[in-house]
């Protein structure tokens, strides 16, 4: 293979959020442009992991400090034809091998582990990869290791690429667990360094060839971010470069999506998401005759969790329509939104928990989709609602700013707003039922968005330019 993606997520074999739906599609684009890729991620006991068909390609042991870990690398079976690219899981034994991917005390000694693994892995190839490419924090110790530590002088020349998907999430752990690192050279320490601890994605800004972030905008944020990285983003600037994400035209389309209750496409879009919100609507208990402003993601302050049911309470206060919120997360933020629906019965609706199945039925019932995040890197969510022909009503942010466009604007097609407040928010949504009683301006719209290109093809392509900038 020519590239390989290296992560913790990667869809469907484990998906929290936006970096399992990049990795899970990005290789396979790349590949389909005759640049070979593969992705190694953890191997999880989930419900993909025990019904994986898989081969051993290597065994090893790795060692964190005293303790020594089992660890087998599994070539997936069938993955070239199932997912467009070669899939390897990394099983250590009692480390990674458990349901979740994230949110367990050993996560450093976990990912830690994995990355050791995956290099111990490589050094042995009888042809290394000509780039590997880490995504976020989890594999930010990779440019490190390689360019540092004795083990790897082998490999040490593969370029290395780094893909900020969320610099809010940083991988900081103590100088204490540094013996768990291969051995390296310690008056290098300074590039593990930042603000007194080991950070993993200073590390890896530090140490590799080139980093990029998942939409332009944000990478010109992020000097100014407050992520407390801000003087880092700033001085290695010119080693950044920013690539819009694209979405996974296969998995995401309305007209052969099975997860949905009718399909369809430009043509038959009337019909096709009245049938979508019918159903969206019987199993919520909301009516399908007022317009439908949702929210899909996870219920944390980056997106606006705080102030999710407020922004609904207002807005379903001052506006005919339904709401229905899909999501989890901030336990207090879930409480409320559990509360609000009995202040609106008939017209609003909460799903607490993850469900992939209704996302799509919402992308496709739904005739708005909110995204009121403090910031957003790139937000796959709203470039999903407009190949499903929802309207996005969104923060002027990050990658929201380079995927949409205010319908006051020359060519616009969605709703933004300013301000992370209930107030802005409230206020956007008004314009959204204004727009939708609009009829022959909201179908032409809801028309127009479907036919918007995010695929990504385009996006596959830079990546593989960048390659070509630093490999041989
Ligand atoms: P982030 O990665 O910050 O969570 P993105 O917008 O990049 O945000 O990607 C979010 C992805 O996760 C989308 O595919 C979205 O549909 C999905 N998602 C988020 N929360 C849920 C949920 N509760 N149920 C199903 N899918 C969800």
């Amino acid at each position: 293979m020519k590239v390989i993606h290296v992560s913790a997520e990667c869809y469907p074999a484990a998906k929290v959020g936006g970096l399992a739906d990049v990795v899970g599609a990005l290789p396979k684009y790349q590949t389909n442009l005759g640049y070979e890729a593969a992705v190694v991620m953890p191997y999880y006991e989930n419900k993909y992991g025990k019904s994986s068909k898989h081969t051993t390609d290597y065994q090893t042991v790795v060692d964190l400090a005293e303790n020594n870990y089992k660890a087998t690398v599994y070539k997936t079976d069938n993955s070239l034809k199932e997912f467009g690219y070669h899939l390897y899981q990394v099983h250590i034994e009692n480390l990674l091998d458990r349901e979740e991917v994230y949110g367990y005390e050993d996560d450093t000694e976990r990912f830690i582990a994995f990355q050791k693994v995956v290099l111990d892995w490589i050094l042995q190839f009888a042809q290394v990869p000509k780039i590997i490419h880490c995504h976020d924090h989890h594999t930010g110790l990779i440019p490190f290791m390689l360019t540092q530590c004795t083990k790897y002088i082998p490999i040490r020349g593969i370029p290395t690429v780094f893909t900020i998907h969320n610099a809010q999430y940083q991988g900081e752990f103590s100088f204490e667990k540094l013996a768990y690192l291969p051995e390296y050279n310690l008056e290098q320490s300074g590039i593990l360094e930042w603000d007194y601890s080991i950070n993993s994605m200073a590390a890896a800004i530090k140490a590799c060839w080139k980093y990029t972030t998942v939409s332009p905008n944000y990478m010109n944020e992020l000097p100014y971010a407050a992520t407390g990285l801000d003087w880092l983003f700033d001085t290695e600037r010119d080693k950044s470069v920013g690539i819009l994400n694209g979405i996974d035209t296969d998995v995401w389309n309305p007209s052969s999506d099975k997860m949905i209750a009718k399909n369809y496409t430009v043509r038959t879009v009337e019909s096709g998401k009245q049938a979508n919100k019918a159903l969206l609507c019987e199993k919520f208990n909301l009516d399908p005759k007022k317009p439908l402003v949702a929210f899909i993601g996870r219920l944390v302050y980056q997106k606006g969790a705080d102030i999710m049911a407020g922004i609904f309470d207002r807005a379903l206060d001052a506006n005919d329509i339904n709401g229905l919120v899909l999501g989890s997360g901030d336990p207090h933020a879930e409480f409320l939104l559990n509360e609000l629906k009995e202040k609106y019965p008939g017209r609003y609706n909460t799903y607490i928990g993850y469900n992939e199945e209704l996302s799509h039925l919402i992308y496709s019932g739904a005739d708005f989709l909110i995204m009121p995040s403090r910031f957003e890197p790139c937000g796959l969510n709203q470039l999903y609602a407009l190949r499903y022909g929802t309207i996005p009503v969104v923060r002027t942010t990050g990658g929201l700013k380079d995927t949409v466009k205010d319908i006051g604007e020359k060519g616009g097609f969605g709703i933004r707003h300013e301000h992370v407040s209930v107030d802005d928010v409230a206020l956007a949504i008004t314009r959204a039922n204004k727009l939708y009683n609009d009829t022959a301006e909201f179908k032409r719209i809801r028309k127009e968005i479907m036919k918007i290109d995010n695929s990504w093809e385009n996006s596959a392509q830079e990546y593989i330019e960048l390659y070509n900038l630093i490999a041989q």
